[in-house]
């Protein structure tokens, strides 16, 4: 709060639904150029003019994205003209009941590690040319509570069932973006994980009363509360030049 992001030039990947969405609000109230990174460039017109109404801000860009597809990933990259000084790479997919396949598994990893390593190195030169910029990869609690994914699948289930993938892509996302901000922080681009707990969106309508059933209980916060961390990370003075600092939740972060 209290960050002027006036002239700071932002990108959010999956900004067209849950904490993606809040997180692109939150940048362009404080007054940031905002681009929603979208697979469907409709949906996220509607989303562009939303946040415009509830923020004032018109600086707000729809770009297509699948982050899937290293095609489009490229092509993104391609298109985007001058400095980047904020990149949340927030778009992730989780298990479906249509994902609990080896493609499934595929995808998972496509998008989450495979899609955030390609789009960050992507954008390397327009984070480098902001001077000073920060990258926000979004993980999640299956990554930083990998016990939970393990004893709960027991190791009965395939491991492309339930949580297995999903927590080892996120593993692989938080891995690239640790070692991204060890090689990239002298160059005064600041990389960070965050590690949201469950949050209430469209992620958790894949998983079934089964799925839950084995999990621990969660206390599921709003999609404004799980956009509090990547905001912090993005958006912190007290990061500059920190680096390779690590959250695993919003409340430690603040
Ligand atoms: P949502 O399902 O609400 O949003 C996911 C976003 O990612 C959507 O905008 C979706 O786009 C986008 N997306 C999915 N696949 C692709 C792709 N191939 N290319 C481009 N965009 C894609 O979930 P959340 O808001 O909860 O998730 C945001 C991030 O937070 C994810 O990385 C998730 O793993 C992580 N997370 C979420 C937690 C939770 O409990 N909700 C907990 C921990 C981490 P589309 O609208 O086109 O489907």
């Amino acid at each position: 709060a209290g960050v002027d992001l006036t002239g700071r030039r932002a990108i959010v990947t999956g900004a067209s639904s849950g904490i993606g969405v809040q997180t692109a609000q939150a940048l362009a109230a404080a007054g940031a150029e905002v681009t929603l990174a979208v697979r469907d460039v409709s949906a996220g017109q509607r989303t562009a003019e939303e946040i415009g109404t509830v923020t004032g801000n018109r600086l707000i860009r729809v770009a297509p994205l699948d982050l899937s597809d290293q095609r489009s990933v490229a092509a993104f990259v391609t298109a985007w003209e001058g400095p980047l000084h904020i990149l949340v790479n927030n778009a992730g997919v989780s298990a479906t009941p249509e994902t609990r396949t080896p493609e499934g598994w595929e995808l998972q990893f496509a998008t989450n590690h495979l899609g955030h390593f390609a789009l960050a190195t992507g954008l390397h030169r327009a984070l480098l040319a902001a001077g000073r910029s920060r990258v926000v990869s979004l993980s999640s609690i299956a990554h930083v509570q990998a016990p939970m994914v393990f004893e709960d699948v027991n190791f009965r289930a395939r491991p492309y069932d339930r949580l297995l993938a999903y927590g080892e892509s996120k593993t692989a996302t938080a891995l690239f973006a640790v070692e991204a901000n060890r090689r990239w922080a002298e160059d005064g681009i600041t990389v960070n994980v965050a590690n949201p707990g469950a949050v209430a969106t469209n992620l958790g309508r894949h998983l079934t009363e089964e799925d839950y059933a084995q999990l621990p209980a969660f206390d599921f916060k709003t999609p404004e509360q799980g956009a509090a961390t990547s905001v912090l990370l993005a958006t912190w003075p007290r990061l500059e030049g920190l680096g390779g600092r690590y959250f695993e939740d919003c409340e430690e972060a603040v």
